[in-house]
């Protein structure tokens, strides 16, 4: 089973890429913040605890977001496998997916750590937020999202170095060369 983490900050194209991969590997694609923004449409709990927290460019609780993560997974039994997309962002939520991926006899195969500069992030959040409609595609927000991504989210690369399953992507280039350096790393698993 195919488990992929696609990793890195606010604009690096987890999203874009993802949609790529879940096109050839046939993989499920959970993206916490998708799940997030549908929660605060139902206008359910979780939706409400994180919607404000989501516009001002904080993290939703670990607790809270390790919760969903394991309900989204049992959604989806016969999957091939899944690509997580926003998940972990921290230390705490990576070693709670290796024990919920334990649980269920699996584990993460990859985490491509798709790396692009900071201006360039800035750039693309700004040029996205002309049409997305999200909350949190502001100035202000992209960068404190990008503070909190330096602050809690970048520990996770070292947690994936130690298992020998960061691979670093190099994110700027076109859609297509970013993705045939997915590819790669994904075809050349041990
Ligand atoms: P994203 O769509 O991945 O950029 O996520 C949008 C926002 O949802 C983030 O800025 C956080 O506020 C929240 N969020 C998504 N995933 C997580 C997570 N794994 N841990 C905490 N907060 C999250």
């Amino acid at each position: 089973m195919l488990n992929v983490v696609i990793f890195g900050a606010p604009g690096s194209g987890k999203g874009t890429q993802s949609d790529l991969i879940v096109e050839k590997y046939g993989l499920v694609h959970l993206s916490t913040g998708d799940i997030l923004r549908a929660e605060i449409a139902k206008g359910s709990e979780v939706g409400k605890i994180a919607d404000g927290l989501i516009s001002k460019g904080q993290f939703v609780p670990d607790d809270v977001i390790i919760t969903v993560l394991d309900n989204a997974i049992d959604q989806h039994p016969t999957a091939k496998g899944f690509i997580f997309d926003g998940f972990p962002r921290t230390v705490v939520q990576a070693e709670a997916l290796d024990s919920l991926l334990k649980k269920r006899n699996i584990r993460v195969s990859i985490m491509l750590n798709i790396d692009v500069h900071q201006a360039e992030l800035v750039k693309r959040l700004l040029n996205r937020g002309k049409t997305s409609g999200r909350s949190d595609d502001n100035l202000a927000t992209i960068q404190e999202r990008i503070n909190v991504y330096e602050q809690k989210t970048l520990p996770v690369i070292q947690f994936y170095d130690k298992q020998g399953k960061h691979v670093r992507i190099k994110g700027t280039g076109t859609m297509e060369e970013v993705f045939t350096s997915i590819c790669e790393a994904i075809d050349h698993i041990k």
